[in-house]
């Protein structure tokens, strides 16, 4: 028989993500601090896209942005209103306990901003800086250092982010014509990778000059293109080590901006690269701002890096499950957990290692649900109208009728309630 089986003398390396050493950068608003990098956990964040300006209805978005995950959270300032706005918002947020650090996002008129505005700049916990967008000439090293002085002498994080839809025209002319002038010269996307990277690194140095310590910087090099991403950060993990803030730029909508987000940054995560995350969707309409933090989670969750909800495994279903039972008991039980997390976070410490199983039938059902902490076979086509219940690792009960859900929801609080709440 023409086989190719061999031994093996040592085990499959267990799967893990590597890790890169960067610097510790600090976003801090009063007591609570976040830190990004320094073998911190990599960190979620978010935007918002109400009108600044309205402190009311951007400090709701903030608010409902953190609670679903977001570690911080960035709101454009653009423009005297705005910059008036962010200490009301500031306001609204600490009087409501939300102490998200938030990051202003300034393009053109930062350095105006943020000197006509103090309170604004106080209230900020971290600027982000692009510096394809901070002035043209001899303009921009003046306007670029008035943003950096303020960042020191208010002691705020940066995040310096280059952006390809925005890049320095200028630099990117100069790298071109050097490339022009090599005997071989180099594909034009890589010089435009070239002129992402050496405009973050040459504004890392200039705010380091200027009195910002590494530690208070950040730096991102956001493109839309998946493999482009990818590039740019390896080579820009490779030339540093200042905290990198990944995201893919403009992602899109729906399945494809979710997929494309995922296959980018899962990427450079399994890498070791990424200590910050953004998932840049476009809402689809009606959909909550929200989703994209729901991702963003996601996708650290499933590489195994952090956890934030508790996890449900389901099976796809088949021709073996006729009733669309399993499928309705997997929603209200995700939805049911994701829901009641704002709550849990502080209740239950630990339930967001928690794993629930929701299998469609005897095939795998069993099996997985034995491998989750606790978990449901549902009946399949032909099988009896039953669902075995197991609870760690074991058969626990067995459902029947018409309340399989309900009651299946109830076993499930009642274990968190029991394995996760606190003595009174
Ligand atoms: S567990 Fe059963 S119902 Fe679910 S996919 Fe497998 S065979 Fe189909």
């Amino acid at each position: 028989m023409d086989t190719c089986l061999t031994d093996s003398t040592t085990p499959v390396p267990l799967g893990t993500a590597a890790q890169r050493r960067t610097l510790s950068a600090r976003v801090a608003w009063g007591d609570h601090v976040v830190t990004v990098g320094g073998g911190a956990p990599v960190r979620v964040q978010s935007m918002t896209n109400t009108d600044t300006a309205d402190a009311v209805a951007t400090a709701i978005q903030v608010k409902e942005l953190a609670l679903a995950g977001s570690e911080l959270v960035r709101i454009t300032v653009n423009n005297d209103e705005a910059a008036k706005a962010v200490p009301y918002i500031r306001e609204q947020l600490d009087r409501m306990g939300i102490q998200v650090p938030l990051i202003g996002d300034f393009h053109y008129n930062g350095h105006k901003l943020l000197t006509d505005h103090p309170d604004c700049a106080q209230a900020l916990s971290k600027y982000r800086i692009n510096p394809g967008n901070v002035g043209r000439g001899d303009k921009r090293d003046r306007q670029f250092g008035q943003m950096i002085e303020a960042a020191v002498r208010y002691d705020k994080a940066v995040r310096i982010g280059v952006n390809w839809g925005s890049l320095d025209q200028d630099l990117l002319a100069a790298l071109m014509d050097e490339n022009a002038r090599r005997v071989q010269p180099w594909e034009a996307r890589q010089v435009m990778y070239e002129a992402l990277i050496t405009s973050a690194l040459d504004s890392a140095r200039a705010a380091e000059e200027l009195g910002l310590a590494p530690g208070q910087i950040t730096l991102s090099c956001k493109v839309s293109g998946v493999q482009d991403l990818i590039a740019v950060y390896q080579e820009l993990a490779r030339r540093c080590n200042y905290p990198l803030h990944l995201g893919l730029t403009e992602a899109g909508m729906g399945t494809k901006g979710t997929v494309a987000s995922t296959a980018a940054l899962a990427v450079l995560l399994q890498q070791g690269i990424g200590d910050t995350i953004r998932v840049s969707l476009t809402p689809q309409p009606g959909e909550a701002r929200t989703q994209e933090v729901v991702v963003a989670t996601e996708i650290l969750q499933a590489l195994g890096l952090r956890a934030f909800v508790p996890s449900v495994t389901a099976c796809p279903g088949c021709g073996r499950t006729t009733s669309s039972v399993f499928q309705e008991l997997a929603k209200q039980i995700d939805d049911h957990l994701r829901a009641s997390m704002p709550v849990w976070r502080a209740r239950y410490p630990g339930v967001e290692n928690l794993k629930v199983a929701v299998m469609g039938c005897i095939v795998n059902g069993p099996g997985e649900s034995k491998h989750a902490d606790i978990g449901i076979s549902l009946p399949g086509t032909g099988e009896a109208p039953a669902a075995p219940v197991f609870i760690d690792g074991e058969k626990a009960l067995t459902l029947r009728g018409a309340g399989i859900a309900d009651e299946f929801q109830q076993i499930v609080q009642n274990y968190i309630e029991k394995k996760f709440g606190q003595p009174a």
